[in-house]
This record gives C-alpha cells, structure tokens and sequence, in this order.
C-alpha cells in the first residue's frame, strides 16, 4: 500500500522527521538571533535531508523573494540573489504555493540559473512553500547533485520544516527592518488606491493595520492526549464568546446576523476539520501548529476554487483558525481589540464575526486586499452602515498602523496619506455628501409627485432583514423586489419551511402593512447555493437558474410558497417568479402556489387576506406573450439588469463589456416604452426594479414613457425623489419621440442636457 502523503497518516519516515523538529526546536528555543536561527536551520536540514544544498528565500515586499540563508550554494549570494515571485523554479513554488519535487530541476523549462549561487552543479530540487496564514512568506529548497527522487515524507517533512521557519520569519524583524529601508522612498509617498465599491459612505481616518496572528511558541508535543483536549477546550471557550457576541444589542432583531454567526458556529463542530486537527496532533505537533497546518492545507487546496461561495467559505475558516490560536494561546482573552477613535481597519480578509470585536463607535471605515460583494462581513459592514472598501491590490505592503488615509466607499477608491490639498477636497465631498443626505431626508415625508402632480410610487429593493429599517428612514411606499435568495446564501443548510416562515413573518412585521413584493428563489448562476450542487454551465446566467430550477424541484418551490403563505396569514402575499421565459412557467408556478393555498385551506390554517401573484420581465420573449400573458398576472417587474444583458447579448458582469451598451439607448426605451403601454391597457401594475431605476437620469426617461413605479436600493430613493419633484412629466414624455427614433447608441447626454435646461435635479 502507498504511505500516506499527508501529514495526517504518520508516515514511515517519521522518526527521522521527528528528530528533526525536535531540533528545530532547540533552535528556536535558543539565544540566537533571527539571522543565526536561520543559518542553523539551513545546516541542519541540509544534513537531516542528505542534501547539499538547503536554501531559504524570503518574500520581500515588490514580491522578490531574496536568499536569506544557504547551505551549500555561494556565501555571496546571500541577500544578493533575488528572483520575482514566478521566476524560475523557485518563484514557482512561492506563486502557486504548491511544493515542487524534481529529479532533473535542470531540464525543467523554468529553471533559471543564477550563476552566483554556484547551482549548477545541482541536479535535483525539492522546494516547499513557507506559508503563513495563507500568506507565502518565502520558499525553503533543498538541492542534490546526484538526480535524486525525493519521497512524499521528505515533502511532507520540509513542509512541517517551513511551517516553523514561517513562525521564525513571522516573528522576527528580519522583514521589518528590511523592508523599511528598501520601501521607505514608495512608501512614505501618499498612494491612491482602487477597489470595489462594496459598502456606502465617506471617511477620513487613521488606518489600524488588523493585528498580525498570533505567534506559535510551541510546534511540537510528545502527548497528543493532552494537545487533543487543549483544542476542546479551546472550541468550548470560543463558542462562549460567540454566544456573547450574539447577545450583543446592534444585534438584536436582525436575524442575518444571527445566521452569519450561526452558519461560523456551525464551521466550529465540522468533523473533518476536527479530525484532521486530531491526526495532525496525533503525528507530532502541538495543538496549535495542528490547527495551523490544517488551515495552511485547506487553504492551498482552496486557491485553486473560483467558486466565489467556496472561497468565501474559506474565510471563515480562516476567522475560525485565527480565533482558535488566540484561544489556545491566552484563552481568547485578548480576541477583542480596542480602537482608537476614526480607526480605519485595514485587513487582508475580514471573517464574518470579525467586525464584532471592534466597538462600532471608533469604526469608522474598513479597506481589504480581498473581500467581495456577497462576502458576510460586507453584509455586516453594510447593516452597520461602516463604508468598506475591497480588492485593493497590494494595500498591506502599503499602508501602515497610524496613516491617514481617506476611504471613498461611493466610488470604491482609498488614498493613503493624503496631501493637505486632497484631504481639503475630500472633506468638501463629505460635506456636500452630509448636505446631500439631509436634503433627501428632508425630502422624506414629502409627496413623491413630479411638479405637474403625477405621483411616482418609490419602493425599495431588499433582500436582508436589516434592510426593513430603511423603509422608515426613507420614506419608500413598501419592497418593491425582496430578493429571497439573499439569506439562503448566508446559510450552510437549506433552512427548512419553518425557518423561513419566522423570516418572512419578521419581514411582513417589520413591513407594518407596506407592501412587501416577495420574489422567490432566483439562485443558480453565479448564486450559487452551498448545499444545491449544480454543474458548471457555460453560460449559467441563461442557464438552469430561477424559476428553472424551481419547476425541476418543485418541492424547494412548495416550501418557500408554504412559508410565505403562513407568514402573510391575514395580511397581503404578493409573489413575483423570476426569470419567466414564456406563459406556461409562469402557469405551472401559479398553479404551485394554488396547490400550497389548497393545502392550508383545507387543513384550515389562516391564508393571506389577499394574494397577487406576477413575474419578473428579465427575458425579452417574454414580452412577444403578452396577450396571453397580461391577463394572467396582477404585476409585472421590469428586471432591466438582467433584460438588457440579453437585449444586447452583453454580459451584465463582464468589465470588458462595461460602457458598450447604454440602458439609456433607444433599444431598450422603445423596448420599455411598448410595455409600458401594453400594462397600461391591461391595467397590469408595472414596476422596474433593477439598477436603472436608482439612476436619476434613467428615472427620469423611465418616467418619461410611461412608468409610475421605481423600486431601488435605498440609498437611491433620496437622489431619485429629488429628481421627481424637480421634473414634469409633461415636458419629458414628448422630449424623448424624435431622439428614440434617431439610430444614437446612447440618448444619456441628450437626457441630461434636457435635464439641466430644463432644472431637473440628477
Ligand atoms: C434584474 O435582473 O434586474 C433584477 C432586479 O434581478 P437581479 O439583479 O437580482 O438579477
Ligand atoms: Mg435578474
């Protein structure tokens, strides 16, 4: 039988790898500083691995990865050889964070020789990455003369090698002094940075560079007994906090939290993970360095995921690991943070609990490397109103604890020590946004009529129970479109009828009898679900999506009518079914939905006091039905994101296409302008609720021919009620003939002209 390849199957070579942690540990243990340790641990494995050869390339920032240490090759080279991060073999190891075994390195096309090392008498290289976090720090080589096969235990040995030297490099200065010197000039400069706009707001403030890990003092431990119960405890512990952090008032009432917090719980009793923790103690380390290789491992398999889900999943497993150390390290005393005040968190990732450790008060913004749009923590950031800044390329290698830095959540943009002048225009934009955001609050409980008196019904998109306060604080008529999918995605199990008949209810009371326009599940696509495996698509926005999915498993459909049927007992139940592509889904849909109204009836459970059903516009086909359609559906929803990347066979989340296509084109308004006529006839209800509803200028032409009812995000409804009351609509409904007749791309400057001569506000 094979041996084991992973550290979790004690492997045969063990005792050897066994006596060399051991010294390691003595290393580690000694006086010496980070340098000599270095130097030592080159020796000692070169001679434990019967190598000629062990090297120890750092990572420096600008990604060059420098020699620090070598056994073997040429003394001058160290500090002088340096390689890009993807250059030669051992650029390799540090790019793809994967170990390389090679008998004949020589031969391999990305060999590149660097003749002050003196390599070229070396045949065989094995190079493991020093990963820390999930972070190369560096690569750790052994070389051989002879065209040697290295085994998978002297993989796995180096690799349990450079998880200590990751500790040694972690913990020292060595980088730090470095870095400084060879950065100082970049650094100091002030910097603009961009990234991905994920949570609203303006700030000026000081960044806090979120803590490095804890420092493993202890990789090693003769009693897997003992290390196996550290971890329980350890768990226990952390779950006692979660629950406190649960407990916590701004949490309270929104139960999206609770989910986020709950699904991380749920992470914390995973089995595998456990025992995988386990078996790693049981091979030799402490429980720490257990936890941490289990993390490193999982994360290396992780990278190479695009499931954006997936990989999201990853960090909380990330938070979780981070968590669990501080535990084991000093009982997880030290888990919350003080911040000074106007802090900036500046993190690599932020796990979905994290933002909890801080006091809100002092949490002024938040700026990531990573983090993405359906990530929990922006969903956390979002409900806590922080603004947050994402994907901003190389921000840890630039800014420090103690910079300035303005972060423009609006336009996804961070500026890292500003200069007198930015920071003054910057505060100007506060203040206009802060002036901004009175005007629309004043404009709360004013009439949403246009100054000819046409009233236009504002609604807001939702898809979060935190979202439900925004009604209030807006002003908005009721939901026009309450994306449904959105807490299934925050949840690791399919939460069963019972689960969403307390969340719809909470939405509806929380509603206070506004108008709630529930669109069932519109997963599949990029949405995907954790626990509703479907196959990769090659087209998946117009592939098994939506309603699609439902039809093919009309039980998940069922359960969620079921839900929202209880939930609205004795008030009104409004349904919407996405992506409707011809007349007879929405028919098999509706007759679901009669079949789940049957049932209660006839188990004599209390059914809504009224019941509108009607479908999402999203597939222009659907608008060649409409006679047959039209009589069928109380509302019909215009879901121009979705429309109009299949009116112009133009991805909606493809950048290259971003700007070619113009919603603001005669296609689509003559397309929009046909059915607004056509629901008008049928007195359908006719809303549009995708993006181009929140843009003043689209607003304004969408007013134009023909729509009454704008559902948008609600930071939107303000600019949107500003431009209503400042327009009329009988001066815009003619405006628009001729140019919609003319072969422009795009009418949007025209729009704006009209606009500005004509004192409309967008
Ligand atoms: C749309 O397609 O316009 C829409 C509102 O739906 P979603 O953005 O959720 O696909
Ligand atoms: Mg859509």
């Amino acid at each position: 039988m094979k041996p084991p390849t992973n550290i979790t199957g004690a492997a045969p070579g063990w005792t050897g790898s066994r006596r060399l942690l051991r010294r390691l540990r003595d290393i580690m243990a000694g006086p010496d500083s980070a340098q000599a340790r270095l130097d030592q641990i080159a020796t000692l494995i070169a001679r434990e691995l019967v190598a000629e050869v062990c090297s120890i390339y750092v990572r420096r920032a600008g990604d060059v990865l420098e020699l620090f240490a070598t056994e073997g090759l040429h003394p001058d080279a160290v500090r002088n050889t340096r390689l890009m991060v993807g250059e030669g073999l051992v650029g390799f190891v540090a790019a793809q964070a994967m170990p390389v075994a090679l008998a004949d390195a020589q031969s391999h096309p990305l060999f590149a020789y660097r003749p002050e090392t003196g390599e070229e008498l070396y045949s065989s290289l094995m190079g493991v990455p020093v990963l820390r976090g999930g972070r190369v720090l560096g690569v750790l080589v052994v070389q051989n003369r002879t065209q040697r096969g290295y085994t998978d235990e002297e993989v796995e040995t180096l690799e349990t090698t450079a998880m200590v030297l990751a500790e040694l490099i972690a913990g020292s200065d060595i980088l730090n002094l470095e870095d400084a010197r060879y950065d100082a000039v970049t650094e100091a400069l002030p910097q603009r940075l961009e990234g991905l706009a994920l949570s609203p707001g303006l700030t000026i403030g000081t960044a806090v560079v979120q803590r490095q890990r804890v420092t493993i003092e202890r990789m090693l431990s003769d009693d897997p007994v003992a290390e196996e119960q550290r971890v329980r405890d350890a768990l226990t512990g952390m779950q006692g906090q979660l629950d406190e952090a649960l407990e916590r008032p701004e949490f309270s009432g929104t139960s999206e939290h609770r989910d986020v917090l709950e699904t991380f719980r749920m992470f914390a009793e995973d089995r595998g993970w456990l025992r995988r923790i386990d078996e790693a103690i049981r091979s030799g380390l402490s429980a720490e360095a257990a936890v941490q290789r289990v993390q490193d491992e999982t994360r290396v398999r992780m990278v190479q995921v695009t499931d954006s889900f997936l990989r999201e999943r990853l960090l909380d497993f990330e938070e979780l690991t981070d968590r669990l150390l501080r535990q084991l390290a000093d009982g997880g005393q030290d888990a919350s943070f003080q911040l000074p005040a106007d802090a900036v968190l500046v993190a690599r990732t932020l796990g979905p609990a994290e933002l909890l450790n801080y006091e809100p008060e002092n949490l002024k913004a938040v700026i990531l490397e990573e983090g993405s749009a359906n990530a929990h923590a922006t969903i956390v950031a979002r409900a806590l109103g922080v603004p947050l800044v994402g994907r901003l390329e190389g921000l840890l290698s630039r800014v420090e604890t103690g910079d300035a830095v303005l972060v423009d959540g609006e336009n996804g943009v961070a500026y890292l020590r500003p200069g007198d002048e930015l920071r003054s225009n910057f505060e100007t934009a506060m203040a206009a946004r802060s002036a901004r955001l009175e005007v629309y609050q004043s404009l709360r409980d004013k009439a949403s009529e246009t100054r000819d008196q046409v009233p236009v019904s504002l609604f807001l998109n939702a898809g979060l129970l935190a979202d439900m306060v925004r009604l209030d604080e807006t002003g908005a008529e009721g939901i026009g479109l309450y994306r449904t999918e959105i807490p299934f995605m925050a949840r690791a199990s399919y939460p069963d009828v019972a689960a969403q008949t307390d969340f719809y209810a909470r939405v509806l009371d929380e509603a206070d009898g506004r108008p709630v326009t529930f669109r069932t599940l519109d997963i599949g696509g990029d949405k995907a679900l954790p626990y509703l495996h479907n196959a990769t698509e090659e087209n998946p926005a117009m592939g098994w999506r939506a309603t699609r999915i439902a039809l093919d498993r009309p039980a998940m459909l069922r359960h969620q009518l079921r839900a929202l049927i209880v939930a609205s007992a004795g008030r009104d139940l409004a349904v919407m079914f996405p992506m409707i592509a011809q007349v007879s889904e929405f028919d098999a849909a509706r007759r679901l939905l009669d079949i789940e109204l049957a049932r209660a009836a006839q188990r004599g459970e209390p059914v809504p006091a009224t019941i509108r059903s009607g479908v999402m516009l999203e597939v222009p086909a659907l608008a060649m039905q409409f006679e047959n359609l039209l009589p069928r559906v109380d509302f019909l929803s215009v879901g121009s994101n979705d429309l109009v990347q299949f009116l112009f066979a133009s991805d909606r989340g493809n950048p290259r296409m971003e700007g070619r296509y113009d919603t603001l084109s005669p296609a689509v308004l003559n397309f929009l302008r046909q059915i607004a006529e056509e629901c008008e006839a049928h007195a359908v209800d006719l809303t549009v609720c995708g993006e181009m509803a929140g843009d003043p200028v689209a607003a304004m032409a969408l007013i134009g021919i023909g729509f009454r009812r704008l559902s948008m995000s609600p930071a939107n409804i303000g600019p949107v009620k500003a431009m209503i009351r400042s327009m009329s609509v009988e001066g815009m409904t003619d405006y628009p003939e001729g140019l919609l007749h003319a072969p422009h791309p795009s009418i949007r400057s025209h729009l704006r002209g009209f606009a500005r001569d004509h004192g409309v506000e967008v």
